[in-house]
């Protein structure tokens, strides 16, 4: 190894996530590092929860970015709101779903996992019909196993006095997903995918609802939303001053800065903009795919553009296609996940990717690979 350390070489990062970030999340990465508590930061912080208020479509105050991925995100949203015993109904359509099962029962819920078929998306009757009296019901948006999306918005409109705890993990910034007008009173999301920022926080959001009924004291300090709120500088306690910023945990200031910059970008180019071009560029390469004579794996009607799911075709090497995508093109793409690790492969144009030209590279690599 040279004494610059590994070379790494610049890759197209079109599988489920990472992608590749925006030019301006990763300028944004190699400015001088401000400290924590520096008051240019905490106004890049605060407009960073601002401009993640417009990406979820909320005017939630407790909107913020947890130090953390994704799944910290996943954590958060059960540790604080699940208390011992309660009935959670969860949509289970994919790796991810299964994941919110197992968070959800850690936290001591009573969970009612209702399977689906991989590929499909969740059928709210299902949910509805599971339990007669939830205090909450969860399901993924943007099912990132499956390539599938699910219909939160009439999971919202259905739910009654329940809770509603949504993943928009692959979602976010990418297709439509309207936070309040939805009835989402939780939900939580990553900064690698369709916000086209490195991997690192988990950009959150609970309403007023969830937060009057949520845990006093919950199991994780670290993840406490209790205590997150003086962390950033949550108007209830700022006291008389409308100071009052408290430390909680030393904020991962680059990533924090760098996501502004992601989030900038988006708004300047219209959030709309940003999902018709993920729509568009999705289906240019779910056509270009069928055109190869390729089959598609979500159900039509159901899927995503930013993240598609394709079959491998018989007698195809599913390793080896995405081995030679790798070594030829510097192209990443991923492999199917659980059963269908070698049948499926799964194609991300995600953020910074949503790109026709990306769309086109990888079309060419493939059809190439496959031969
Ligand atoms: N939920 C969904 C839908 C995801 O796609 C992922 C990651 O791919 C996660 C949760 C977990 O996020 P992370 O890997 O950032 O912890």
């Amino acid at each position: 190894m040279s004494s610059v350390g590994p070379v790494i070489f610049e890759r197209h990062l079109f599988g489920p996530g990472p992608s590749n970030p925006y030019p301006e999340a990763t300028d944004a990465l190699s400015r001088p590092l401000l400290g924590h508590l520096d008051p240019e930061f905490l106004r890049i912080m605060d407009e960073t929860c601002e401009l993640l208020r417009q990406a979820w479509g909320t005017t939630n105050a407790r909107t913020l970015p947890i130090s953390a991925t994704g799944s910290a995100g996943m954590e958060a949203a059960f540790v604080n709101t699940v208390h011992e015993g309660d009935v959670v109904v969860v949509g289970v359509n994919g790796l991810f779903g299964q994941r919110m099962c197992d968070v959800a029962a850690r936290c001591g819920a009573e969970v009612v996992a209702v399977e689906h078929e991989w590929g499909t998306p969740v059928d709210v009757q299902r949910m509805l019909d599971a339990h007669p009296h939830p205090t909450m019901y969860a399901a993924v948006h943007a099912e990132t196993s499956t390539g599938v999306r699910s219909d939160i918005a009439a999971l919202g409109a259905a739910k009654g006095d329940a809770l509603l705890v949504t993943d928009a993990v692959t979602s976010l910034a990418g297709i439509e997903l309207r936070a309040d007008d939805w009835g989402i009173d939780v939900g939580y999301a990553g900064t690698q995918k369709c916000l086209g920022v490195a991997p690192g926080l988990a950009p959150f959001t609970i309403n007023d609802r969830a937060f009057a009924r949520r845990v006093e004291k919950p199991r994780s300090w670290y993840l406490d939303l209790g205590l997150l709120g003086g962390y950033v500088g949550e108007a209830s306690s700022r006291g008389a001053t409308g100071g009052g910023r408290t430390y909680h945990h030393t904020a991962p200031v680059a990533m924090v800065v760098s996501l502004h910059a992601g989030l900038t970008r988006i708004v300047e180019e219209g959030l709309e903009n940003v999902w018709a071009r993920h729509e568009a560029v999705g289906k240019q390469l779910q056509d270009g795919l069928q055109s190869m004579g390729l089959e598609l794996f979500a159900q039509e009607g159901s899927r995503l553009p930013e993240l598609t799911t394709v079959k491998v075709p018989d007698g195809v090497d599913s390793a080896a296609v995405r081995g030679r995508l790798l070594e030829r093109h510097g192209i990443e793409i991923g492999a199917g996940v659980g059963q269908y690790a070698a049948t499926v492969w799964r194609i991300g144009l995600m953020g910074h990717n949503a790109r026709p030209d990306a769309a086109l590279l990888v079309l060419a690599a493939l059809e190439e690979a496959i031969k």
